[in-house]
Order: structure tokens, then sequence, then C-alpha cells
């Protein structure tokens, strides 16, 4: 075979393909076309039975020298490329997306505004345990300036056999002190069927890293009125991070606050790796606002205070932080929970960057 020969060859197959590209565009056009008909009478994208009609007719047709099977591939690749083009066009921007929306979220609590130009500070107990207990906690965090008060009532934990916390109980503890002391309370729930009393008596309600992908406790808080903390999971990626928020969002609840309190990793010098640059990823790609939770992610506390201001440097609208009257008989997390002179010196450290 001379070179001209291979030349012509090459040059015939460089017009196939791009016939075969031309082929594809006009196939991608009427495949988004079909999409939007689909979308306007709610029909599902993806129909396998007409995949499966067309795969077969044109393996009837195939001639060789391709095998069925590569037929059927060749064309599965074609089809899979023309639906991911109606998935982008359907769901180009998620809602948290800062590209749907260009401005901070501002989520306003009884007047104290996260994610706005000042940063807070949420602390209070791994659990709470008591009235008094909750009491003297909440009187430290007053006398320190800070009004958000958490605590744990229904607790998330590792063993069946540790302390569950006190449920409903806790929750009337916390709305009592708060009201007492006009403070903003926050706590957890764990399932949707705990919506109902979360409302009763929370300003907030926190979704705990155990169940960033209880999807059911997910949607309950979107249909919920109620300002909702996110925690990242403990093994979750950025992106899976994002999905949970968007399941809140996508019912109609923008009001999320998302909190990093660190992720699983190989290391055992802190509780988790607190992932920091989390912060700006979630800052630039999210208009919602995050918090760092310094406790949990480290279960430290002689790094408390350096983490804190890492977090609030890289661009978190606030941290929590446990805080107990007396760590060492703390039902839960007794290590990581500052004392009261310990939390007047992180809330000294902090006043810097508090604003
Ligand atoms: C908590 O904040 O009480 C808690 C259990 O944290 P996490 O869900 O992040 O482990
Ligand atoms: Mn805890």
């Amino acid at each position: 075979m001379t070179a001209e020969k291979l030349k012509e060859l090459r040059s015939q197959l460089d017009g196939i393909n791009v016939k075969l590209l031309d082929l594809m565009t006009e196939r991608a056009e009427i495949v988004t076309d079909i999409g939007k008909v689909k979308a306007k009478i709610g029909t599902k994208r993806f129909d396998p039975v007409r995949e499966n009609q067309m795969l077969e007719d044109l393996v009837s047709r195939n001639k060789g020298p391709f095998s069925d099977d590569t037929v059927r591939h060749l064309f599965k690749q074609i089809f899979k490329a023309s639906l991911d083009l109606q998935k982008t066009d359907q769901h180009k921007e998620l809602l948290v997306s800062r590209k749907i929306k260009k401005t901070d979220t501002i989520v306003d609590v009884k007047g104290v505004k996260i994610g706005g130009t000042e940063k807070v500070i949420f602390a209070g107990p791994c659990a709470v345990e008591s009235y008094e207990q909750v009491r003297a906690a909440a009187e430290t965090l007053k006398a320190n300036g800070v009004r958000l008060l958490r605590g744990g009532a229904y607790k998330p934990r590792t063993s069946p056999y540790d302390f569950q916390g006190l449920g409903e109980e806790g929750l009337q503890i916390l709305r009592k002190v708060a009201d007492e002391l006009d403070m903003i309370v926050i706590s957890e729930i764990v399932s949707p069927y705990e919506m109902e009393v979360a409302h009763k008596y929370l300003d907030i309600i926190q979704i705990g890293a155990r169940n960033m992908q209880n999807f059911e406790l997910l949607k309950a808080a979107g249909d919920a009125n109620m300002p909702i903390i996110l925690k990242r999971g403990l093994s979750a990626t950025i992106d899976e991070f994002k999905y949970a928020a968007e399941y809140v969002l996508s019912r109609g609840n923008s009001q999320v606050i998302l909190c990093e309190r660190g992720i699983r990793t190989y290391e055992r010098a802190t509780r988790n790796t607190l992932d920091i640059s989390a912060v700006p990823i979630m800052k630039s790609e999210t208009h919602l606002p995050i918090i760092v939770d310094v406790s949990h992610s480290t279960g430290r506390k002689d790094i408390v205070i350096p983490t804190a201001k890492a977090s609030l440097a890289a661009g978190a609208d606030g941290i929590m932080v446990e805080h107990h009257p007396n760590p060492p008989v703390a039902l839960s997390d007794a290590a990581q929970q500052l004392n009261p002179t310990e939390f007047a010196e992180l809330c000294t450290a902090l006043k810097p960057f508090l604003s």
C-alpha cells in the first residue's frame, strides 16, 4: 500500500468521524427536545423498555463486522451520553449553589444573624443532664456574651449502653433556661417523629453527623419552618454534604447552617480530622453559612483555641464548642468539654476574630 493510498484512506476516515459527530450532535438535539416534552407531561427521562427496543432494532440490522454485543455496547454509550445531557439540563445547578444565589444566606434567629458580617459562638454541654447543669453552663455563656445555647437531649451514642439523653425532658430544660436568660436554644433530633417536640421547644434544630444521610429526617427538616444546623457526616464527601443540604432546601426550607465537624481519617491524634478546606469551599460554592465544631472535630481541649481561630480565619461564620460546668463528671464527652475558665479563655482569644 502506497503512502498516497494511506493518506486517502485516512482522509476518508476523518470525514466519517466528522459525519458521526454531526449525527451524534443532531441526535443529542432531538433527545434534548424529547426531554423537554417529557418534563412537561411529567414522565421519567429514562425509559428502559424503549432503550431496549432501540438496541434490539439496531442489533437486528447488524451485518458485521462488529459483534452484536459490541453494537449494543457502542450504542449504549451514545444513549447514556444523551441522557446525561438531559440530566445536566434539568438539574444544572443545585439550590444550595452560589451560582443560583449570589448573596450570602443569613439565618436570623431572634435577632442573631448567622452568615452575616458578625461571627457567632454556639456553646453548651454535650448532653443535657439536669436543670442545674444547663443553667450553670448558660450563665457562663451569658457572662461571655454568648447567646446561642446548645445541648443534646436525644444523644446518638455509639454504644447502646451509654447515656442516651433525657429526651423531651432535656428539651424542656433547655427551653426553660433559654427563656430565663434570653438565649437561643439548639438541640439535635434523630428522627422525623421528634419534629413536633422540636418545634415546641427549640429555636434551631440540629441534624447530627450520624444522620446527615437520614433522608427522611432531611425531608422533615425541609418541611419544617425552623432553622437547621446540618453537620457533615462522619465520612461524608463535600458533595454528599451539599446534597444533604439540598434535600432540606428542595422542600422549601433555606434556613440551613452547615457545620464542619471533622471527618474520619487514619489520623488518631485527634478524634476526627478537621477539614478546614471545607470551609472556604462551602463558602464559595454554596450561599449557606458554615460553622465549625471545634470540640467533636478535635476531641481535645488543648487545641480548641488555634483550631477555632483557624476556622474563623478560613471564613467560618462561627464556631461550636462544648462547655460543661464540671467536665470531669459529664455523662458524655467529658474529655473535650471546656470548663468555665477554659471557655472564658477561648472567648477572650477569639474576640479579635469575631467581627
Ligand atoms: C453533638 O453536636 O452533640 C454531636 C453528637 O456531634 P456530631 O453529630 O458532630 O458527632
Ligand atoms: Mn459531644
